[in-house]
């Protein structure tokens, strides 16, 4: 199931008048450091790692956390989920479908 799930992302027009992000359109532009993919926008970026670590410390979950090791969101999300219980895993699938809605959702 996990895998149908395409995942599309479009740079609001605020990022794209950023200096370094028009100086290269193809970096990450939370970080401005990495190629921009998917798997980097919803794991592998700083901000995005930061992100899930307060939101799932919010219930009581950060060790889910991804690691910086992490490169891709779908193989995350199954360890992540697989480490919880039956009754966790719900919540933390629920939580993580959210979170990556919202983290890719324009500003
Ligand atoms: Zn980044």
């Amino acid at each position: 199931m996990k895998e149908e799930i395409v995942l599309t992302y479009k740079p609001t027009n605020k990022i794209k008048q950023h200096s370094m992000y028009r100086l290269n359109p193809e970096c990450c532009p939370l970080c401005v450091q990495e190629e921009e993919s998917i798997n980097h926008l919803l794991v592998e970026c700083v901000f995005a790692r930061e992100f899930w670590f307060i939101l799932l410390r919010q219930v009581g979950l950060r060790a889910l956390s991804p690691q910086p090791t992490e490169n891709s969101f779908l193989d995350w999300w199954e360890t992540a989920s697989n480490a919880t219980s039956n009754m966790v895993r719900q919540g933390v699938n629920s939580i993580i479908i959210l979170g990556g809605l919202d983290s890719l959702e324009p500003s």
